[in-house]
């Protein structure tokens, strides 16, 4: 956890990843914003200032305790600290919150589009969509509540007219969201001009999302539970298989047109 790790450092991995995400074309210009939690405060992106030009020093810091715009540091925080707070505070095992104004999500979210199941990564964000939230100003509370709510039971969302907000356990796995966030994005993009686009049912969203809890490098001992828990998600997924008896894949055709206003 970002707990045990220094403010200092956290600081300096913030600019790094700033730095990262607008090198990399994810994001541009002083667009987006990341937060980080440090105990009981957040650490974030001062508003406005190219990221070329930050030191640690220019990171602000607000309590999670409150919602009052307070913060320490030379300069105001990102003009989007309200839902930075809100999702670290609405869930204490999300460490870090990378908010994008990456091209591909950000061209879905002028149609109001909320993705749906077109690959099983997107098991990644929780379920078997990832939300559009609805249209508010930036930087307001409503926009924050917009977004609290398209995110429940979910890491991430598309944001109208605006872009995407990914939340993870650090700041890493948090750009590693927003990195596959904007490739599902694209994809999806991409091919809802084909004919048709198979969509996976919820069943095997739900078995994609046990399976990514035991995914990557593991110990010996954890695998053993691995083991354990994935006979405990097939025994459950079997029974659930049983009593809809749906298919894995169901196939919706056409589905060339995004869908507009389904949020
Ligand atoms: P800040 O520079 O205030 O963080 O704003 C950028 C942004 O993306 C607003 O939504
Ligand atoms: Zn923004």
């Amino acid at each position: 956890m970002t707990d045990s790790i220094d403010h200092w450092e956290l600081r300096e991995k913030i600019i790094e990843l700033c730095l990262w995400m607008n090198s990399s074309g994810l994001n541009q210009g002083t667009s987006g914003n990341i937060s980080a939690r440090y105990k009981k405060s957040m650490l974030i992106t001062p508003s406005g200032i190219p990221y070329e030009q930050l030191k640690p020093t220019d990171i602000c810091k607000m309590s999670l305790k409150h919602n009052r715009l307070e913060w320490s540091g030379p300069h105001k925080p990102s003009s989007e600290w309200h839902f930075h707070r809100a999702i670290l505070q609405s869930n204490a095992e999300y460490g870090a919150v990378v908010h994008t104004h990456s091209t591909y999500a950000t061209a879905l979210s002028m149609a109001g589009t909320r993705i749906p199941a077109c690959h099983y990564m997107i098991a990644a964000f929780g379920g078997h969509t990832v939300r559009c939230s609805k249209y508010a100003t930036f930087g307001t509370p409503e926009l924050s509540k917009n977004i609290l709510k398209a995110m429940r039971n979910r890491s991430a969302c598309l944001m109208s007219n605006h872009g995407m907000v990914v939340a993870g356990s650090d700041l890493d796995k948090a750009m590693w969201g927003a990195v596959e966030l904007e490739t599902l994005s694209k994809q999806y993009y991409l091919a809802s001009s084909l004919n048709s686009i198979d969509i996976l049912s919820k069943d095997e969203i739900r078995r994609v999302v046990a399976k990514f809890q035991n995914y990557g490098p593991k110990s010996k001992a954890q695998t053993t539970n691995i083991v354990g828990a994935q006979q405990v998600d097939s025994v459950q997924n079997n029974a659930q298989s049983a009593s809809t008896s749906q298919p894995s894949a169901t196939k919706k055709s056409p589905n060339i047109k995004l869908p507009v206003s389904k949020r």
